[in-house]
């Protein structure tokens, strides 16, 4: 006799080191469609951004987590499915350590912390072995076992809401025979998206190059991802983005991307490749250097202890507002950490930057003639000002003092929207309320 009671199951699963970023979300719609007959999902796929730092990441650093109800007699043909797909994902691709774990019930407070843990710091892998052992956690890696760590932290990041941010992507994906070709979004038909769904949507196009940003570059599963607030929203745009190419599949996550959610658990701690977010008192005039990265010197405001600021190329005209910076001034900095063995010392690398106080800088200018009004010439070291247009000399008078326009406002500056890393809120989610719930709308997924 079949045994039907029902029991919530969490699989989460990570494709460490993968250079293709859509594979992971690809893994998720390809177990979704393989299990949607057998499983009532509670949650959209959720993806999961954790901590954007680790070097040996892609820059995306995602994983997934899948929330579903499940018969107990069915979990188990559910976990060979999950494997089976992870097995041949890696066999398409054996530069990835994957990973796959499976919870059962509630999701323990330990967990979560776990997963905020995940967004900031280094997480080693026998930690996340431990970590699912003591919760019996089922688990299955290939390679090294890396894709533990995110796989455990997609689970217990439940993005819940009321409590937590998040938002939508909407991803798309292409037809095997078309991965290598150029991708061919019509431009006229995003801009008229865009600006009809918008503020409800967000990303699509930098502001500043106007850029297309939905699609990746790359030999990617993905089409395009587009990124909002509502998913039915997310669906009627798609269907107004013409494309060359047929959309072979498409696939709606809950994410925490532009959400901050890494500075919400930062420390201002400055630990090699963590995320930091604190007070910094500028030190020294910044510098251009080769490459156009920007880079200032400054301190720590809590205990004085020296490090670098960099705003990096691809920032673009965020650059313009680090570069504006001198000694004194006060900022609040978001970013990632790093030792730069080349200066002895650690990089903050800017994510964005909140400019708290601008000190007062002055130059000194020679005088003007009390006469003619032109403006006076020294006469010498300690020799006062002379006027070369009406012969007026003065021994007694100095240079004058006069407040510099520093041309830099207080506030929060972010990079444009291509340069912004997945997890940074962007200028237009700022004060938005939290969401109060999420329902799961029909069509949320296509194959
Ligand atoms: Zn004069």
């Amino acid at each position: 006799m079949s045994d039907l009671r029902e029991t919530t199951v969490h699989i989460g699963f990570d494709d460490t080191d993968s250079l293709r970023g859509g594979c992971t979300t690809f893994l998720a719609l390809r177990l979704v469609e393989r299990i949607s007959n057998d499983v009532e999902f509670l949650d959209y796929p959720r993806l999961i951004r954790n901590n954007p730092n680790i070097p040996w990441k892609t820059r995306g650093n995602g994983a997934i987590g899948l929330t579903l109800k499940v018969e107990e007699d069915k979990i188990e043909s559910i976990v060979e499915r999950a494997i089976n797909i992870l097995n041949e994902m890696s066999e398409e691709n054996n530069n990835t350590n994957p990973g796959l774990v499976i919870a059962k019930g509630e999701i323990p407070q330990e967990l979560k912390q776990f997963s905020y843990k995940a967004l900031t710091e280094v997480i080693s892998i026998e930690t996340a072995k431990d970590f699912a052992e003591k919760f019996c956690f089922k688990h299955y890696t290939i390679g090294n076992g890396r894709g533990l760590i995110g796989s455990i932290a997609a689970i217990g990041n439940t993005l819940q809401p009321e409590c937590e941010d998040f938002t939508y992507e909407l991803l798309t994906y292409r037809l095997p025979q078309n991965i290598k070709k150029k991708r061919e979004i019509d431009y006229e038909s995003l801009i008229q998206a865009d600006k009809k769904y918008s503020p409800q949507v967000f990303n699509n196009i930098d502001e500043e190059s106007n850029n297309i940003i939905i699609a990746p570059a790359g030999p990617d599963p993905v089409l395009y991802g587009i990124r909002g607030e509502e998913p039915t929203i997310l669906l009627e745009m798609m269907k107004k983005i013409k494309t060359k190419e047929q959309i072979s599949a498409y696939c709606i996550f809950r994410t925490n991307q532009a959400t901050d959610q890494h500075f919400e658990y930062a420390s201002s701690d400055v630990v090699n490749f963590n995320v930091f977010k604190g007070e910094i008192k500028v030190t020294e005039k910044p510098k251009v250097i080769p490459g156009g990265h920007v880079i200032s010197h400054g301190e720590l405001l809590k205990n004085k202890s020296k490090v670098d600021i960099a705003a990096f190329e691809p920032s673009k005209g965020f650059r313009d507002i680090i570069k504006k910076l001198l000694p004194e001034d006060r900022i609040m900095a978001f970013g990632g950490v790093k030792y730069k063995k080349e200066f002895k010392g650690f990089t903050i690398q800017l994510e964005k930057c909140e400019i708290l106080s601008i000190a007062d800088h002055f130059k000194e200018e020679s005088p003007f003639c009390p006469s003619c009004n032109n403006r006076m010439v020294s006469n010498g070291l300690n020799k006062g000002y002379k006027c070369r247009k009406c012969g007026y000399k003065n021994r007694e008078s100095t240079k004058v003092r006069k407040p510099i326009d520093r041309k830099l406002s207080r506030g929060l500056y972010i990079p444009p929207a291509q340069a912004q890393r997945h997890l940074v809120k962007p200028h237009r989610r700022n004060n938005l309320p939290l969401k109060n719930s999420f329902v799961l709308i029909d069509n949320w997924w296509k194959t």
